[in-house]
């Protein structure tokens, strides 16, 4: 059996991008509207010769009463439980929100391993001012990627292998 690493994050923030480009395939659909992905999505992965099963979700929505909202919840939630790492994934463009925070907090109640990323950096060099405020969220050091272009997402992957 591979290891299962879960993207998770709030809506929008890009997973299923980041998702589809670390597969290399478009399995996944990307949407400006919110709420695309409701269900668990599996992609086989590798990276320096290891394999695993990425997993995509819907994303959290923490405070909603929305049912397909929910539903997306208790998805990422089975993704978590599941899950030997996680990727949190954030937006530089957002910034560290509400929901962040909550998700932050979550992940680290269930013990999992998890990689943070910043997603959106679309500027290669320095890395953004406005990086260093995810470090609030109590989840380490913050890794820079842009899911549309595919920079950062090797670094990421380093760390992600660390845990497998
Ligand atoms: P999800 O809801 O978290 O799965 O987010 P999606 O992958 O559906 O992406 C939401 C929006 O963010 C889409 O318009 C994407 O094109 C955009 N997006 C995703 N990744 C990036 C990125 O690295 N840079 C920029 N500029 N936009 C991105
Ligand atoms: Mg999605």
């Amino acid at each position: 059996v591979l290891p299962v690493v879960a993207v998770v994050g709030r809506p929008n923030v890009g997973k299923s991008t980041l998702f589809n480009k670390l597969i290399g395939q478009r399995l996944s659909i990307v949407e400006d509207t919110p709420g695309v992905t409701r269900d668990r999505i599996y992609g086989k992965c590798e990276w320096l010769g290891r394999e695993f099963m990425l997993v995509d979700t819907g994303g959290i929505e923490p405070e909603s009463d929305d049912i397909i909202l929910s539903q997306m919840r208790r998805q990422s939630e089975l993704a978590i439980t599941s899950a030997n790492v996680i990727i949190l994934v954030t937006d530089i463009k957002s910034g560290v929100t509400s929901t962040d925070m909550e998700v932050a907090q979550m992940l680290m109640k269930s013990g999992k391993p998890v990689v943070l990323c910043v997603n959106k950096v679309d500027n290669v060099g320095e890395p953004p001012m406005e990086l260093y405020e995810f470090y609030n969220l109590g989840l380490g050091e913050p890794f820079p990627v842009s899911s549309v272009h595919g920079h950062g997402t090797g670094d990421m992957l380093d760390e992600v292998l660390k845990y497998l």
